[in-house]
């Protein structure tokens, strides 16, 4: 009854008839304080928190407990890969960890989702280094922000390891993009490993994160020797 009267205020029409016309005292308080933390996350408007909550609410308890339980253990259980600054839940990655995967190539991405855009390609078996974030001068981020020492250290001969032969640059094919990877062309070329940069079929001022995989695979082939 008391979902029904709330959905029914929720939806009901503005004064000047337009089409989503809502004030967030319409929602009872613990309604409104969900819906307003729905909105915070990437892609979900007014609209898509509100269905989210209702959905919620109609759900069955343990749907709900469960979504809590999981948003309360995320932080708690996610830490950043020690080699190679990937999100994880144990440490080393499961990449870093796995004994299969080629250890003489490190593909550097700007942030962890990235991983998942070149692993669908299910074409790439190398490492992988995170530098979290990309150049960008104007936002204040210099080389200093970022993960780089930390790959550096990578290329050190470690004994029992074969060592590092390419870095594949996969940062985004923006210009704070493109930034990062000449500044770290630049400065591996001189460390005797072979550098390169993904190719172009990532169309240039998009996000490696919203590549489908065909486009990735053709990006991580097409790659050239800077
Ligand atoms: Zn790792």
């Amino acid at each position: 009854m008391l979902i029904a009267t709330l959905e029914k205020k929720g939806n009901r029409p503005g004064r000047s008839g337009a089409a989503e016309p809502f004030r967030m005292d319409d929602f009872a308080a613990p309604l409104a304080q969900l819906i307003d933390e729905l909105k915070r996350l990437p892609g979900i408007g007014q609209k898509s928190a509100q269905r989210i909550a209702f959905h919620l609410l109609r759900a069955e308890p343990e749907r709900a407990a469960a979504l809590a339980r999981a948003l309360a253990g995320l932080r708690e259980n996610m830490r950043f890969c020690s080699v190679c600054n990937n999100l994880t839940d144990i440490d080393p990655c499961q990449f870093c960890a796995d004994p299969r995967r080629n250890r003489e190539v490190i593909c550097v991405v700007e942030e962890p989702n990235n991983i998942f855009s070149i692993e669908k390609t299910r074409e790439y078996n190398g490492l992988y280094h995170v530098l979290h974030g990309a150049i960008a001068p104007l936002q204040g981020v210099g080389p200093d922000q970022l993960r780089i020492h930390s790959l550096l250290l990578r290329l050190r001969e470690t004994p029992g390891q074969p060592p590092v032969r390419e870095i594949i640059l996969a940062t985004d094919p923006d210009s704070e993009g493109e930034a990062t990877a000449a500044y770290l062309a630049r400065l591996l070329k001189p460390l005797g490993v072979k550098v390169s940069r993904i190719g172009m079929g990532i169309p240039v001022g998009t996000e490696i994160e919203f590549a489908d995989e065909v486009t990735m695979l053709k990006a991580l082939e097409g790659r050239r020797e800077l």
